[in-house]
């Protein structure tokens, strides 16, 4: 039996939301071994990376009310190391939900046991502000609000500043799943005033898979000490070994994800820092967007509510069309998308985060005209 990938399972340009198509160089990070509990790995590598995550969260200044947690896993371990490590006995949460990734915060409050109210928004509609402005004042036992920054399901933005603004003004604690945004799309954590922004190393940074991070003010941390309903998810005990053993993460660290994660953030810097990538990738969305919509395919959302990292599609209605050949034909040429998650709507999905340039996009759109079998047959 041979565990050799061979030539057809590599090099596919990936337009799916992570894992992404990272760059040479960052996949050549990996070629280390290092020891979990060494200093030139725990203070050369992860100390540096947790300083430059709280520098990318705070442009403009403030980082030094933040702290940043590392933690092994896909982002939803962190998600549920978060949820799990912040309410208190008695404490209850709002989850806005408007996907399948605000859908999975409600699951996991449900198998955690958590107090939660769940405000359902649908799948294609943004969190409506005066609904939940109302829902603060009329039930004051809500302590923290949970919401997702973009709803990858769709692509869509929520509206992250009003929302910060809404939980400052009901001194409600806020905890942002800012997987498919941390780094892509700008972010003033200290402004917002969140207490909780959790990403993973495969999104918007462009590492690779096998870990996820926490950006949390400290005295939100603080207050998670003794919280956990989990041992190896326990965010306090987590960050609390990071923190005081400089660098040192509490069980087996994914060391050659974490060397990837740090040559991905010299990259970023390198691009120009999470503007220049905002741009690039805003550039790529409204290029595909653009382009599909001359190929005669419509989004699911107003151009409006969309984030510049993925987009869902309608599904052409034509009789003899089949997401699996399609997919099938844009694979053959290379490129991998994305189905649909919306459970409403007939939809396949085009992301755009990545080593994705506006040049691939062009070729990506050449490839789907090519790839239209239902308009030949
Ligand atoms: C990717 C993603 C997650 C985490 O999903 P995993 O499969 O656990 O990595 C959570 N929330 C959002 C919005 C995401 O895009």
């Amino acid at each position: 039996m041979s565990l050799i990938p061979d030539a057809k399972t590599q090099d596919y340009l990936l337009l799916t939301p992570g894992p992404l198509s990272t760059t040479r160089s960052v996949r050549a990070a990996m070629l280390y071994d290092s020891c979990t509990w060494d200093d030139d790995y725990n203070l050369g590598v992860v100390e540096p990376v947790r300083a430059e995550l709280v520098r990318l969260a705070a442009p403009n200044g403030g980082g030094d009310n933040y702290t940043v947690a590392l933690l092994q896993g896909s982002g939803s371990y962190v998600v549920e190391s978060v949820l799990g490590s912040a309410l208190a006995g008695r404490d209850k949460l709002l989850i806005v939900n408007n996907g399948a990734y605000g859908s999975r915060m409600v699951e996991i409050a449900r198998v955690l046991g958590l107090h939660y109210v769940e405000m359902d928004c649908g799948e294609t509609s943004a969190p409506n502000l005066a609904a939940m402005a109302r829902l603060l004042e009329s039930d004051a036992g809500i302590s923290h609000v949970a919401m997702v920054h973009c709803e990858t399901t769709t692509g869509m933005l929520n509206p992250l500043e009003e929302v910060a603004a809404l939980c400052r003004r009901h001194g409600r604690e806020l905890i942002v799943d800012a997987m498919s945004s941390f780094g892509g799309v700008p972010m003033d954590v200290p402004a917002l005033g969140a207490s909780f922004v959790i990403s993973s190393a495969n999104k918007c940074i462009q590492g690779v898979p096998g870990f996820g991070f926490v950006i949390a003010r400290r005295d939100a941390m603080a207050r998670c000490q003794g919280r956990a309903r989990s041992l190896a998810l326990d965010l306090y005990a987590q960050w609390h070994a990071m923190e005081t053993q400089h660098g040192k993460w509490r069980f087996t660290s994914p060391t050659h994800t974490v060397l990837a994660f740090a040559q991905a953030l010299r990259e970023l810097d390198a691009e120009g820092g999470v503007a220049a990538r905002y741009q690039r990738y805003r550039q790529n969305q409204r290029k595909l967007v653009n382009g599909m919509r001359e190929l005669g395919f419509d989004t699911l959302l107003p151009d409006a509510q969309h984030s510049p990292v993925i987009t869902a599609f309608h599904s052409p209605s034509h009789p003899d069309y089949q997401f699996k050949r399609f997919y099938q034909l844009l694979k053959d040429k290379r490129f991998v998308i994305y189905p649909g998650k919306v459970s409403r709507a007939d939809c396949f999905r085009i992301g755009n985060i990545g080593d994705v340039s506006p040049a691939d996009v062009d070729r990506l759109l050449t490839a789907i005209a090519a790839s239209r079998y239902w308009l030949r047959d």
